[in-house]
C-alpha cells in the first residue's frame, strides 16, 4: 500500500482492509457507514499540545462526545468545556471531576445553572445579564462562589477594516457596551475575573490567527478597566483549523505557543485558556462507507454511496469535502497498474441534492462494492449530522488502539429510533 495519502497510516489501512465486511460483530444491523478513531495517534497529538506552560487547554466536547475520546483527553490532562446537560453528564460518566469542567453556551436557563452548580461545576462563561443574575442567585443559595468569565462579542464600526470579515451578530455573549453597564459589586456570590471571546472558525494561518488575537486584546483590557475588574483569565475559545483541502496550509503549534506567550503578556493575565475542538480531535477520525452505484450522467462521473450527509454533514454545510481515498486491495492493485485518476462526483443516498460529499479524485476503475475512506472526520462528524432522514441506519463507531480495531457502537437500524 505505497500509495496511501499522508493522513492514513499503513497499520490502520491494513486493519480496515482486513475488516472488509460492513456487517457488525453481532451480524444483525448492516453497517452502511462507520467512524474509526485512532486513539494512539490522538494520544500522541494531545501530548504534544500539552508540552508548554503558556496556555491551559480545555476540550470543547461538542466536537466529539464519544466516551473513549473524552477519556483519552482526560488522560492527557485536558479540561472540558460543556454546553448542555447532556454533555455534562457524558463527561461526568467518564469519571472526570467537576472541577475540570466549564460551562459555555447561549441557552443556560436558571434551572440548568443551578443543576451545574449542584453537580460541582465551578467555572462558567456567562453570556447574558440574565445568566449573570441567575448564577449569582443560585450560587448565593448554594453557598458557592464560582469563577466567572464574561463572554464578549466584538463588532467593528462601519467603514473600519473588520478583522473578522462580516459583521453578523450572533447570540454568543454581549457587546462591551452592554457589559460595561454592570457593577461587579452587585454579584457578591461570583468571582468575576475573566473575559472570553471566540468568534472565528477553522483558521489556517498563524499570522492571521495572531493578528486576530492581538486585535482582541485592547477592547478587552479596556472593558476590564471600565469594570474595575482584576483581569486574571483570558479565554480565546477555539477556531484553530484543519487543512481539509490538503493544500498544506497547516498551523504550527510551536508558533501558536510563542504567539500566545505574547498575547498573554499584552493582556497582562495570569492565565490564558483555549477550548479546542477541531484541532484536538479532527485528525484522529476516519469515516468509511461503500460505493452502491456508479454511472456517467451527462458528462459527470457519479458515485452513489451507502451513506452521506446522514452520517457526515460537514461537506454540505461548508462546501469543503473531507479528503478521501479508495480502500480495497483491488483498487490499490489497479491503481498501481494504471495510476489513472478521475474526478468523481460523490453523492450520498438521501433524496435531496444537498447530499453530496464532494468532487474527489479517485482511481478511474473504482467500482461498486468498494469502500471509500474519508480523513479528518474526528471532529464534527458523528454528532453533527442528520441521521434520521430517510430512515437509514445510524453509523457505527470503532476505535483503533494498539493495533486493534474495537467496536464501540454497533450500527442501529431505523426500527430502533422510529415510533
Ligand atoms: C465550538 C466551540 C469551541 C471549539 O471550536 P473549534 O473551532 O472546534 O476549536 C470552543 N469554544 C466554544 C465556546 C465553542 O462553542
Amino acid at each position: 500500500m505505497s500509495n496511501l495519502p499522508h493522513w492514513l497510516g499503513e497499520k490502520l489501512a491494513t486493519s480496515l482492509l482486513a475488516k472488509k465486511t460492513f456487517v457488525d460483530e453481532a451480524g444483525l444491523d448492516h453497517e452502511n457507514g462507520y467512524f474509526v478513531y485512532h486513539l494512539d495517534n490522538l494520544k500522541r497529538h494531545l501530548a504534544k499540545l500539552q508540552q508548554q506552560d503558556i496556555v491551559k487547554l480545555w476540550y470543547a466536547v461538542k466536537a466529539n462526545p464519544l466516551s473513549n475520546i473524552i477519556k483519552t483527553l482526560g488522560g492527557q490532562g485536558f479540561n472540558f468545556d460543556v454546553a448542555s446537560v447532556g454533555e455534562l453528564q457524558q463527561v461526568l460518566r467518564q469519571d472526570i471531576v467537576p472541577k475540570r469542567i466549564l460551562n459555555t453556551g447561549p441557552a443556560k436557563s436558571k434551572k440548568q445553572l443551578n443543576y451545574f452548580l449542584q453537580q460541582g461545576v465551578n467555572t462558567f462563561v456567562v453570556e447574558s445579564l440574565n445568566q449573570l443574575n441567575w448564577l449569582n442567585e443560585c450560587a448565593q443559595a448554594q453557598n458557592s462562589k464560582p469563577t466567572v468569565l464574561l463572554r464578549v462579542q466584538l463588532q467593528w464600526p462601519d467603514g473600519e477594516k473588520n478583522p473578522l470579515g462580516g459583521n453578523s451578530l450572533t447570540p454568543f455573549g454581549l457587546a462591551t457596551t452592554q457589559w460595561a453597564q454592570i457593577q461587579l459589586g452587585d454579584y457578591p456570590a461570583l468571582d468575576i475575573c475573566g473575559l472570553h471571546i471566540f468568534q472565528w472558525g477553522n483558521m489556517l494561518s498563524n499570522e492571521k490567527m495572531y493578528s486576530l488575537w492581538s486585535q482582541m486584546v485592547p477592547p478587552l483590557t479596556q472593558l476590564a478597566t471600565q469594570l474595575n475588574m482584576n483581569l486574571k483569565i483570558l479565554d480565546l475559545g477555539g477556531g484553530l483549523g484543519l487543512d481539509y483541502l490538503t493544500q498544506t496550509n497547516t498551523l504550527s503549534w510551536s508558533q501558536i505557543i510563542s504567539d500566545l506567550a505574547q498575547i498573554k503578556q499584552q493582556a497582562g493575565v495570569e492565565e490564558l485558556w483555549l477550548e479546542l475542538g477541531r484541532y484536538a480531535v479532527g485528525e484522529c477520525g476516519y469515516y468509511v462507507t461503500e460505493i452502491i452505484d456508479k454511472k456517467t450522467n451527462f458528462a459527470e462521473q457519479q458515485l452513489v454511496l451507502a451513506a452521506g450527509i446522514n452520517h457526515i454533514i460537514r461537506p454540505a454545510i461548508t462546501g469543503q469535502p473531507f479528503p478521501c481515498c479508495a480502500l480495497s486491495e483491488k483498487v490499490a492493485l489497479k491503481k498501481n497498474a494504471a495510476e489513472k485518476m478521475l474526478d468523481y462526483h460523490v453523492y450520498g443516498p438521501l433524496c435531496t441534492s444537498l447530499d453530496k460529499l464532494g468532487t474527489l479524485p479517485l482511481p478511474a476503475n473504482i467500482d461498486v462494492g468498494e469502500p471509500l475512506i474519508f480523513g479528518y472526520c474526528g471532529a464534527y462528524g458523528f454528532s453533527e449530522s442528520m441521521p434520521f432522514f430517510l430512515c437509514h441506519n445510524i453509523a457505527a463507531e470503532y476505535v483503533f488502539e494498539q493495533g486493534k480495531l474495537t467496536q464501540v457502537r454497533a450500527a442501529q437500524a431505523a426500527s430502533t429510533y422510529l415510533r
